[in-house]
């Protein structure tokens, strides 16, 4: 058996069960796609829409300090003045002059080749894995080419942004293998802009929302005038945000369209705000396993003091170990009272709640944790996907691939196969079975092919329940039906009755 953590080009595998089974498929692909742009099939979108329900009800409708929102994609061009985004929300882009392809410096990687102790040359290298190993083997072979003799030193990786002015026409590009085409990195700020209205001048410029955390900030205070919510309660919303990423890459993991699920949790200025802050880490992190991600794949990563924006106290990322390196899948983000009191300074309006205890009015500090749908999506593929050993009705061994997907992520919860296509009483009595399920949960009608196909094809979708109708469910007292468990394989009889109470217990 190989499961996920063992399959050797699991990227590839995962991109391929993607488009074949309709999970994910390339924007625009009969024109060639458009980078960093995708579309989910009908597959993808129950999994993505799983993903999203399994949120919001865990984050906001069954906790009763947190209410939901959804805002406008595009906003007042001023909100993005005030939240620092107009100014600051940038990548370093450097530019290869000659191939015009274009990096971001924080990816591109360089290092010094030193024989005997003397810079001989600079190699380059791409963000990867293998960063180290790449750039070792370039130094290698640029030693070599040059025929230089001595001892060659260990590479000493830097990322372009270290690079100082008179290294940067010395290092080669990683597009063309030489030097002199890199430009000095300069600031690509990576919101979309776009026009409203009829003007397409300076006055009618807006942007298509980086995050989707500004709208709850702007609504701040229409929250608390209409509804009944005391600190300490959070604000969510689930939407699209867009960026234009110089590097989209990774499948979804890096995308230039993609939605992200947030939530701002406001508290007193004086409550402790590092406690709050673990809380909501740990939460997140109780929630990741909830959806079947294993805690081997999970851990955190504490951004140090020196590299927070000024007005942050504390940033941690809840990593997975994606096929590509262990990645930021979750932020959580204390961002005292910055996002308020920039809002109050700009708008002219005070964020300001009253402390009915000090008589005193003050701004709310905030906890966020912000996360991506379409990377929670690609972690969940990660960890389901296994390839396994079986063995078919014969007993002869084939393999099967199998999504190991929680039932409550699944596409489909249960699928009806009629062991027959072509014996009604069979069909009948899977179609009303179907109807009435169908009210309830996502479930597949299935009659065509061997009984063994069919389950393999469920199998490969995720769906945890294959359920037959055959002769003993028509021919025996207890209408029962063979419920068939995808991870187990096993078999078992089981009355309609049990069969929707499984579903109750697991699926919500
Ligand atoms: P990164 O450093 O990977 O670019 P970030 O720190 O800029 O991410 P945030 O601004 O904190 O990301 O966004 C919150 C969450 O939104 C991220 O943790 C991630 O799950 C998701 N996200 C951000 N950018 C993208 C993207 N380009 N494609 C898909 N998801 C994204």
């Amino acid at each position: 058996m190989s499961d996920s953590a063992t399959t050797p080009n699991l990227m590839e595998a995962l991109v391929s069960l993607a488009k074949r089974r309709g999970f994910i498929y390339a924007s625009s692909e009969i024109y060639g796609g458009l980078n960093g742009f995708f579309d989910y099939g009908p597959l993808g979108i129950e999994l993505k829409r799983n993903i999203r329900d399994c949120w919001w009800r865990d984050m906001v409708q069954r906790r009763d300090d947190v209410v939901g929102i959804e805002t406008s994609i595009i906003m007042h061009p001023k909100v993005w003045e005030a939240s620092g985004h107009v100014a600051g929300f940038s990548d370093p882009l450097v530019d290869c002059k000659v191939s015009k392809q274009r990096y971001r410096a924080d990816q591109l990687f360089w290092a010094p080749v030193v024989v005997d102790g003397k810079v001989v040359g600079y190699v380059s290298a791409l963000e990867s894995e293998k960063t180290v190993e790449e750039l070792q083997a370039a130094a290698e072979t640029f030693k070599r080419k040059k025929a230089i003799t001595g001892a060659l030193a260990p590479v000493v990786a830097k990322d372009f942004t270290e690079a100082g002015e008179a290294e940067i026409p010395l290092i080669p590009s990683p597009a063309t293998g030489e030097a002199g085409s890199l430009t000095a990195p300069r600031a690509f700020n990576m919101m979309f802009q776009t026009n409203v209205g009829a003007m397409s001048d300076a006055s009618s410029v807006a942007y298509l929302r980086p995050e989707t955390a500004q709208g709850m900030f702007v609504d701040f205070k229409n929250v608390v005038d209409t509804t009944r919510v005391k600190l300490p309660f959070g604000i969510a919303q689930i939407g699209k945000s867009f960026r234009n990423e110089i590097t989209p890459r990774n499948f979804i993991f890096r995308s230039r369209e993609f939605e992200q699920m947030e939530m701002e949790y406001f508290i007193h200025e004086d409550a402790d705000w590092a406690k709050c802050h673990e809380e909501w880490i740990t939460w997140c992190e109780n929630w990741l396993k909830s959806i079947g991600l294993p805690a081997s794949h999970l851990s955190r990563y504490t951004h140090p003091k020196e590299k927070l924006a000024f007005y942050s106290r504390g940033t941690v990322d809840i990593m997975f170990k994606y096929p590509f390196g262990v990645q930021e899948l979750w932020g959580i983000a204390a961002r005292g009272s910055y996002d308020l009191t920039q809002h109050a300074n700009a708008s002219g309006k005070p964020q300001e709640l009253f402390d009915e205890a000090t008589k005193k009015k003050f701004v709310p500090h905030v906890i966020e944790p912000a996360v991506g749908v379409d990377r929670i999506f690609l972690a969940v593929l990660t960890a389901a996907y296994a390839v396994e050993d079986v063995k078919d009705e014969k007993g002869n061994v084939e393999q099967r691939t199998v999504l190991r997907l929680s039932p409550r992520l699944a596409p489909v919860k249960v699928a009806i196969l009629p062991l027959l296509k072509n014996k009604e009483s069979l069909t009948n009595r899977a179609k009303a079975l179907h109807a009435k399920l169908q009210k309830r949960y996502a479930v597949q009608y299935d009659d065509g092919g061997a009984i063994g196909k069919r389950y393999r094809r469920q199998d490969e979708a995720g769906t945890p329940w294959c359920v037959t109708i055959d002769f003993d469910t028509i021919e025996k007292p207890g209408d029962t039906f063979t419920l068939r468990e995808r991870d187990s394989m096993s078999q078992r009889r089981i009355t309609e009755a049990e069969l929707f109470a499984l579903l109750d217990e697991h699926v919500y």
